[in-house]
């Protein structure tokens, strides 16, 4: 069975043991799902708060976290994959090469401290990375799978990675960080690509 632990960090490894007992755990057979790319109007949108803590909801966590291991990226919003509700899955491990699945329901930076640039990507913007400049620290108020109240204060890279899940959730992608220049640049390039893929 998974073990949840309070905090809403799971392994990944567990989720595998039951996608090998899928006959026992059928709920937990994962499946990849689409990943939406600007300008697609969904990641635009304001998503809507989880009020339901049920299967689907947990059925819907395995498939993001398995489609964010897959893309390969280190965040994944709900938008991202169409479905337009406060919910993130993020990779909290240190080492690049490990696994640690972490989920975020409902959240929202209570707190900000400082300053940082680091160079972000995105697997809704296709073809870019740019430097951002983004909170130093931030604490997440949020709700785990169960729907239990959490929060958590973390610093440098992942706060870079939640604070970009989390503008997400409120429609912004990392390009409207950049300066206007470059993101009209970058609206070309894709609407040129749009049109040589007519
Ligand atoms: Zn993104």
């Amino acid at each position: 069975m998974r073990k949840d632990c309070p905090c809403g960090i799971f392994s990944s490894s567990s989720i595998i043991t039951d996608f090998n007992q899928r006959t026992i755990h059928y709920k937990y057979i994962m499946s990849l799902l689409p990943i939406l790319t600007f300008p697609n109007p969904v990641l635009r949108q304001k998503a809507k708060k989880v009020a339901v803590f049920d299967e689907a909801l947990e059925t819907l966590i395995s498939d993001m976290i398995e489609t964010m291991y897959d893309a390969p990226g280190v965040g994944l919003a709900a938008p991202q994959i169409g479905k337009s509700v406060q919910l993130i899955v993020v990779n909290a491990a240190r080492d690049p090469d490990a696994q640690e699945s972490m989920v975020m329901i409902n959240p929202e930076i209570t707190e900000r401290e400082g300053e940082q640039i680091d160079e972000e990507g995105c697997l809704s913007v296709f073809d870019l990375t740019a430097s951002v400049k983004r909170s130093k620290k931030v604490t997440v108020r949020y709700q785990d799978i169960k729907g239990g109240k959490q929060e958590m204060t973390v610093e440098d890279r992942f706060a870079v990675v939640l604070q970009h899940e989390i503008d997400h959730l409120n429609g912004i992608l990392f390009i409207d960080h950049l300066s206007s220049l470059k993101r009209t640049l970058y609206k070309k390039k894709v609407k040129k690509m749009l049109a040589a893929q007519k």
